[in-house]
């Protein structure tokens, strides 16, 4: 039976980097016979340029329809004036929470070739690989109500609500604990459970989900010490989970470890390992349309897409080295460009590890 695979390339670099990915995506298809279709649609700017809104329905329903989405990046200062109800993220929130992607997967890795890349000393960060689970789809990004209102003196006061419901963190906490079987049985719970409510009850029910895993050796750490850690000594972390705005941040400062945002891949969930696949950086719009971006991470979210919607770990694996192998050669786009090794473009990088699988 073939399965399909939507392709949303989005906005800034995201063709740029989309075409790539979609080259390895074709030849990995082809090579092991992975009975896979390609169809197209628009996400974000590119979708209101189109279409009029970040998310047609047409194309929700063909996400809804499709076994996997490969997104490039959207948003751009195009679009910035336009009204906040229509911009370009509002399509990526929707689609994640319309197909109920609640758990986002964000590793960490330093490649041994772009050692000099991190911000940190090579002993603190060598070898670095940790996983950050993120909920994605709950807490105070979604939570109501959210309003900015003025006081009676005239003032303005803005608030938002951060909510969890019990079968919320349970299943994220389940996907961090499988995630933590699947590596080095090791899971970090990182909350904030000595300030906040929805915190205490993050922390009991990872605590009770935990008895389900007696393999896995379970800690807890609080946001801030977690942030603090992490620059610290991050590799006493393997796999991270918490929650939606927690995470953003420190997948954020857990991505700036290895020193380029160009390398790295995320995937993002749902019950049934149905994925959407992007980049973590943005759509990086000051350098669009001139054949400069890496398209690395954009090609490792193919390879994650291979691994945990298609069960292809082989096919996926040997996308990982491929791309190993081009930094070997000594080829480098400008963000992880350094002395001594040749500097390509998006094209020429793409192709580099199409010809290395
Ligand atoms: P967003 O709000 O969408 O996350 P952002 O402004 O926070 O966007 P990015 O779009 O990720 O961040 O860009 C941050 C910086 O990193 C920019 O200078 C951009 O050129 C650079 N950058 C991002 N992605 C790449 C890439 N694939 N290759 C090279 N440089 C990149
Ligand atoms: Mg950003």
């Amino acid at each position: 039976m073939t399965k399909k695979v939507l392709v949303l390339p989005g906005d800034g670099i995201g063709p740029e980097i989309i075409a790539e990915a979609v080259k390895v995506l074709n030849l990995a298809n082809k090579k092991y016979n992975l009975g896979l279709e390609l169809v197209d649609g628009e996400l974000g700017g590119a979708a209101i340029d189109k279409h009029g809104v970040p998310l047609a329905d047409s194309t929700l329903a063909l996400a809804r329809e499709v076994d996997a989405v490969l997104l490039g990046a959207v948003g751009g200062p195009k679009w910035d004036t336009i009204d906040k109800s229509i911009r370009p993220e509002r399509g990526l929130l929707k689609i994640r929470s319309e197909l109920g992607l609640f758990a986002n997967l964000r590793p960490a890795i330093l490649y041994p070739q772009l050692a000099d890349a991190s911000s940190l000393k090579p002993e603190v960060v060598s070898g670095l690989d940790i996983l950050i689970v993120r909920e994605l789809t709950g807490g105070i990004y979604f939570g109501t109500p959210r309003d900015t209102v003025i006081l009676e003196n005239g003032e303005r006061k803005a608030f938002d609500t951060l909510p969890y419901s019990e079968s919320e963190i349970r299943r994220i906490a389940k996907v961090g604990f499988d995630m933590a079987r699947l590596r080095n049985q090791k899971l970090c719970s990182v909350d904030k459970a000595n300030v906040l409510e929805s915190s205490r009850l993050w922390r009991e029910v990872v605590e009770e989900v935990a008895k389900d895993y007696p393999d896995v050796e379970l800690s807890h750490m609080y946001v801030d010490n977690a942030a603090m850690q992490l620059v610290r000594a991050p590799k006493q972390f393997d796999v991270v989970v918490t929650d939606n705005l927690f995470g953003d941040i420190l997948s954020d400062e857990a991505s700036m470890l290895t020193g380029s945002i160009g390398m790295l891949p995320s995937a993002s969930l749902d019950a049934n390992n149905k994925g959407m696949y992007e980049p973590c950086h943005g759509s990086a719009p000051d350098i669009a349309g001139q054949g400069l971006a890496n398209p690395l991470a954009t090609i490792l979210s193919v390879s994650m897409m291979l691994r945990y919607s298609f069960a292809q770990s082989q096919a996926a694996e040997a996308i990982e080295k491929a791309v190993s192998d081009v930094l070997d050669q000594g080829l480098r786009t400008g963000d992880i460009m350094s002395a001594g090794m040749r500097k390509v473009g998006t094209a020429e990088m793409g192709d580099a590890v199409v010809a290395a699988l």
